[in-house]
């Protein structure tokens, strides 16, 4: 019973890890990065790539006006 109790409380940990890790569509060329739902993000689709968004501020990223990025 434990067992199961540790396996349930790993898995929500692992979960919740993975949620943590934001991702953004970050524009190469405008350095702008947007939130996935953002209506901007949606018409981006050349220079865009979907990176976590502590890369895209790493890589010198803005945030999005519309979403907050
Ligand atoms: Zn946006």
């Amino acid at each position: 019973m434990k067992k199961i109790i540790l396996s349930i409380l790993a898995f929500l940990f692992l979960s919740s890890t993975i949620t943590f890790a934001e991702m953004v569509l970050f524009n190469t060329k405008t350095l702008k990065y947007h939130q996935l739902w953002c209506r901007w993000a949606a018409k981006c689709t050349v220079n865009c790539i979907k990176i976590d968004k502590k890369e895209a501020i790493n890589r010198g990223g803005i945030p999005c006006k519309v979403c907050g990025g």
